[in-house]
């Protein structure tokens, strides 16, 4: 397996692991759970001491739940797992760059590293949009790092709005009944 150089929050390069990689691959599985019932491809997982301790996918629509992001999902199981709402020493792989809420969710369990894939190019809270996590505000630095198979992750995303689009259009073009 190849090692792929990013840059991380200084703009350093920096080169992410096997074990990156392997977390990011199944955090593209849990996506792809959220893609089958018709939400919005992101998947999360937190890894302490090398074990999953939570996990989840996008929820908002089926859950009836507007703050049902990947990352709030995994972090509700994280901190029930460890049994404490302080996930120290913990890192986040998400698909996808968070959002303002879920970068602030993150502060607030004391997440150690973030790892995104893409970029949220429209609403990215971490390096699109704007830059929280640089902010000096913040009692908790969050170490980040984003690109890891972002080709995939994009391509997961791309996909799903492509088929949706697709699906809509057949819609308009069904004959009424
Ligand atoms: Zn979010």
């Amino acid at each position: 397996m190849s090692n792929t150089e990013q840059q991380n929050s200084a703009g350093e390069d920096i080169i992410f692991s096997a074990e990156d990689t392997l977390w990011m691959t199944y955090a593209l599985q849990l996506a792809a759970k959220g893609e089958a019932i018709g939400e919005v491809p992101v998947g999360a997982v937190i890894v302490q001491d090398d074990k999953i301790i939570g996990e989840g996918f996008n929820q908002p629509i089926s859950s009836h739940d507007p703050t049902a992001h990947a990352e709030i999902i995994a972090l509700r199981q994280a901190a029930a797992q460890v049994k404490n709402y302080r996930l120290v020493g913990s890192t986040i792989y998400v698909t996808l760059e968070p959002c303002t809420m879920c970068v602030g969710a993150l502060v607030h369990a004391r997440i150690a590293r973030l790892v995104f894939g893409t970029t949220e190019t429209k609403a990215g809270a971490v390096v699109s949009k704007s830059q929280l996590l640089d902010n000096d505000y913040f009692n908790h630095r969050v170490d980040y790092s984003g690109g890891l198979m972002a080709q995939q992750c994009q391509h997961q995303l791309s996909n799903f709005f492509a088929m949706r689009r697709e699906q809509k259009r057949k819609e308009k073009l069904a004959p009424l009944k």
